[in-house]
This record gives structure tokens, C-alpha cells and sequence, in this order.
């Protein structure tokens, strides 16, 4: 074939003009001082915020972006790396895998496997910083979240994408709610997530151990950054157990997420945040403390085209002050708290809900009518009870309708009382409930409440179980209150004669 050279030239002018330099461009810096799982770096122009610097092995994240440096935290030992080391930027936002694979696995806050059971075969990967979803793209919460603990599914219920604040002093039962609200969720398709913060490592074992023997660790993901891990991981844990969750929220899933717990979270990134030299504010937490869980917890929703994440975040107090800085803080961000009493949980009132500061600003409207109908009275009645209980400590004589009322409200606060482990099913909680608020128990002495709702129950699943069925199905009393209330009265007939022939009952 013979090319002519207006053509040749032709061919060579249209190729210079297309050339494109075939370059790779690498963002390298040098480290300038490292210390105390922080380093800078100078050199690193074109950084991103919370992008995954590759400092000789060790990975770091990019959080100070200063006009000469750039202030890293090292997700990993400070020891290998020194000073003049290069970093190279990975172009990447801090990212964690995602999916189905990490269910029943113990993980660390960049979602490495750290339960020896092998490495992960991860469906995806999400950037750890996520925004939350907006307006238009959330419902309203109308699905409700069954924790089965009574004080909770009653009087300060939780709807699916719904945050409640779990807050109290140590050890007052907080991390046992959470654990049984995971456990609870055994049959309802939700998936669980729980994110230990600066907590033993042994704690982390036993949790894991414990969802494992309750059969929830299969659809459970454990996200651990235990207290002897750096604060830098201990700041990710959350966003990392987040984003996991965000995974299965986007692909219509329900996801539960337990923060445990807030408070050793602010500290740690009080720590990150003062090693990076930014200035300390009120307590010495740096000024975006709020900023650092609203954007966390606002992630938290309830999708319109399904699937949503309800956040149970705990906060520990210190003496039970709820008006400290970061209780404050997480108290205005969450739709709600259950405020946990250490005196009460002392004096055997275990779950230790404070039934008169705990709110559920939005779950109400997730409650079964059944449910709401029962729980309506019996915060009525237990308020006036906690109301004349005050004023009866002073007075001898009380007239009938005041003793009936101070017995009434023991029975409730005994009925209320559960053990740990052992969540109900809400229809049952239902029919315990419905029988305290109409006076049914009021002939049970206090000490065998515990006796005559073992008893019942188990009277129920035995020769009732069709009205457990409807109760629960149509989330209804109406079609069932007067068989409802005929069958306690006679199980009560039963249970007073035999403790009264002295026999001791047995379920
Ligand atoms: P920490 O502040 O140490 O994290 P916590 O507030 O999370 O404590 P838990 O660890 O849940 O508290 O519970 C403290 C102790 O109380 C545990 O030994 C637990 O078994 C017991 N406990 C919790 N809830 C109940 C309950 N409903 N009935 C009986 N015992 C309970
Ligand atoms: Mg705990």
C-alpha cells in the first residue's frame, strides 16, 4: 500500500495532537516527627481528609491538613516508622469491608478478623465517613423494635431506625440490655452489630462467648477496640461498626447497632485530638465533640424503600450526672434515653429503668395497639404510685383507695423486674401487663409475682396458646379481653389455693 507524505504527515500531526503523557503522578511526603501514635508529615499537598496514608507498612489516616503538613494518626504501632520515612497517599478514604461474610465474626475497627477463625471474604468495601441519608430518603419509624424487657417495650419502646441512649453509671445493667435486645432479635431477620469501645479484652470474650451459647453470634457482627488498643482505632470502632451496618441498611436490611460505650469513645479521640495539638475546649475535649457523635448517630435511619439501622448507643455516668458535657451532648442527639439507677439496681430492681426521666421520643407510634393500650395505664398508674409513695412514707393512717394504690404499684414495679437473659415475646409481656394494670394480681402477695408469672405463662403456652397467637398476630386486645381476663382469674384461683394449702408450686 502506498501512503502519500501529505497523508503520512497527516497521520503523525492528528497523533501528536491526541498524545497524552503516559505519567503516574505518586503524592509522596516525608515524615517529620512521630510519636505517641501520631506523625507528620510534610510534603503531602493534594491530601484528603481522613484518607489512608501508606506510611512505610504501617497504614495512618490523614486528620490535621496544615498548609506546610499533614497530621496523621497510625492505625497500628508507632515503632516502625521513623523520621524521614516516606508516605505515600493511597487516594483512598479509610474504608472497611462489608457483608454477609463478617456475620459471626469478631473483628477489629478496620475490620480485620481478630477471632482466629480466619481471614475474611468480604462482598464489599464502604469508606468508613459516610453521609447520613437525607431528609427525603427517611420514614417515619412505624416498625417496632421488641427489646423483651418489659420496663422497656412498654414504657419507652423502640421503633426500627429509632436512637436510644442506654445511660447510667457502671454496672448498672447497661451492656445486659443491649445484649438481650440482640438476643431478642432471634427470628425477626434483624442483624446485629456490636461495637465494644475501650472495654477489656476478656469483656469482649465472654460477650462473644455469650451471643455464641444464646445462638445470635451467626447474625451478629462484633467490631472490638479493646482499651489496649490506640485511640486511633478506638475513635474508628464506631464508624467502622456503622458503615457495616449501613452495607446491609442500603440493601434493605434491619440492622440493630450497639455503641458500647460513647463516653470511652470522646475520650479517646480527646486523646487523638490533643496529640494533634488542637485546642482543648470545655473539659479538654476538643470543640467538635458534638460533632463527633451527631454525625455518627444521624446515620441512624429508617429508609423509605426499606431497610433501616436502629442505633443503641450507652453513655456511662459518672455519680449519675446526666448534665455533664458528653451525656448532655448524646442525651439532645438521640431520640430518646433509658436512664439506668444504680440505686435501684441495687436494691433488686434490675432492669434499673428510671421510669420517670427514661423517654422514647418516637418508638410510641411503633407499639402494637395492644401493647399501647396496656402500657397507657400502666405509666399512668405507676406515676401516681411513685407520686404517693413520696408522700405516704410520712403519713401512719392511709385511707383504702391510697393502700390499694401504693399495693397496686408494688406489684407493678415487681412485675417490671427481669432477669437477665431472658427476653419475652411481647404478647406475653401483654398479658403479664394487662393483668397488673386491671388489678388482677391484687390478692398475689409481692414475694410470688415472680412464681404466678412463670406459672402463667407456662399455664398459657400449655392450654391457651391460641390466645398468645391472636394477641400477637392481630396486635389486638379486643377480640380477646374478656377470655383474657377469665383465664388469669381462674389460674389466680388455682395459684392462691395451692399456696395457701401450703404446697410449694411448682411450674
Ligand atoms: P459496665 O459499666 O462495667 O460496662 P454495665 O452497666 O454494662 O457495666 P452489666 O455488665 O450489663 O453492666 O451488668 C452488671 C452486672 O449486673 C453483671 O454482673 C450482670 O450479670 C448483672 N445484671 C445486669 N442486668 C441484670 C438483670 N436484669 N438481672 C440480674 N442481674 C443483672
Ligand atoms: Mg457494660
Amino acid at each position: 500500500m502506498d501512503l502519500r507524505p501529505d497523508e503520512i504527515s497527516a497521520i503523525l500531526k492528528e497523533q501528536i495532537a491526541h498524545y497524552e503523557p503516559q505519567l503516574s503522578m505518586q503524592d509522596v511526603g516525608t515524615v517529620v516527627s512521630v510519636g505517641d501514635g501520631i506523625c507528620h508529615i510534610y510534603g503531602l499537598t493534594d491530601c484528603m481528609a481522613g484518607e489512608l496514608l501508606d506510611c512505610g507498612g504501617v497504614y495512618g489516616m490523614a486528620q490535621n491538613l496544615e498548609e506546610d503538613l499533614v497530621g496523621a494518626v497510625l492505625l497500628g504501632t508507632d515503632q516502625q516508622v521513623r523520621e524521614g520515612d516516606t508516605v505515600r497517599r493511597t487516594g483512598r478514604i479509610v474504608e472497611v469491608p462489608a457483608g454477609e461474610a463478617l456475620l459471626g465474626r469478631v473483628v477489629d475497627a478496620l475490620g480485620r478478623p481478630i477471632d482466629g477463625k480466619g481471614p475474611v471474604a468480604a462482598d464489599a468495601h464502604r469508606p468508613v465517613e459516610c453521609p447520613a441519608p437525607g431528609i427525603l430518603e427517611r420514614a417515619p419509624v412505624r416498625v417496632p423494635l421488641q427489646t423483651g424487657i418489659k420496663a422497656i417495650d412498654s414504657m419507652v419502646p423502640i421503633g426500627r431506625g429509632q436512637r436510644e441512649l442506654i445511660i447510667g453509671d457502671r454496672q448498672t445493667g447497661k451492656t445486659a440490655i443491649c445484649l438481650d435486645a440482640i438476643k431478642n432479635q432471634a427470628g425477626t431477620g434483624v442483624l446485629c452489630i456490636y461495637v465494644a469501645i475501650g472495654q477489656k479484652r476478656s469483656t469482649v470474650a465472654q460477650i462473644a462467648e455469650r451471643l455464641a451459647a444464646d445462638g445470635a453470634l451467626g447474625r451478629t457482627i462484633i467490631v472490638a477496640a479493646t482499651a489496649s488498643e490506640p485511640a486511633p482505632l478506638q475513635y474508628l470502632a464506631p464508624y467502622a461498626g456503622c458503615a457495616m451496618g449501613e452495607y446491609f441498611m442500603y440493601r434493605g436490611r434491619d440492622v440493630l447497632i450497639v455503641y458500647d460505650d460513647l463516653s470511652k469513645h470522646a475520650v479517646a479521640y480527646r486523646a487523638l485530638s490533643l496529640l494533634l495539638h488542637r485546642p482543648p475546649g470545655r473539659e479538654a475535649y476538643p470543640g467538635d465533640v458534638f460533632y463527633l457523635h451527631a454525625r455518627l448517630l444521624e446515620r441512624a435511619a429508617n429508609l423509605k424503600d426499606g431497610g433501616s439501622l436502629t442505633a443503641l448507643p450507652v453513655i456511662e455516668t459518672q455519680a449519675g450526672d446526666v448534665s455533664a458535657y458528653i451525656p448532655t451532648n448524646v442525651i439532645s442527639i438521640t431520640d430518646g434515653q433509658i436512664f439506668l439507677e444504680s440505686e435501684r439496681f441495687n436494691m433488686g430492681v434490675r432492669p434499673a429503668v428510671n421510669p420517670g426521666i427514661s423517654v422514647s421520643r418516637v418508638g410510641g407510634s411503633a407499639q402494637s395497639k395492644a401493647m399501647k393500650e396496656v402500657s397507657g395505664t400502666l405509666k399512668l398508674v405507676y406515676s401516681q404510685y411513685r407520686e404517693l409513695q413520696a408522700f405516704a412514707q410520712f403519713g401512719s393512717d392511709l385511707d383504702a383507695d391510697t393502700r390499694a394504690r401504693l399495693a397496686q404499684g408494688e406489684r407493678i414495679v415487681e412485675v417490671l423486674k427481669q432477669p437477665q437473659n431472658q427476653p419475652l415475646p411481647v404478647e406475653k409481656q401483654v398479658v403479664i401487663l394487662y393483668a397488673v394494670v386491671h388489678g388482677l394480681l391484687e390478692d398475689v402477695p409481692v414475694g410470688r409475682i415472680a412464681d404466678f408469672q412463670a406459672g402463667l405463662f407456662a399455664h398459657l403456652d400449655a392450654a391457651h396458646r391460641g390466645l398468645l397467637d391472636t394477641i400477637r398476630e392481630t396486635g389486638k386486645l379486643d377480640e380477646v379481653r374478656q377470655e383474657l381476663t377469665e383465664v388469669i382469674k381462674a389460674f389466680r384461683g388455682g395459684f392462691l389455693r395451692e399456696s395457701k394449702g401450703g404446697a410449694a408450686w411448682r411450674t
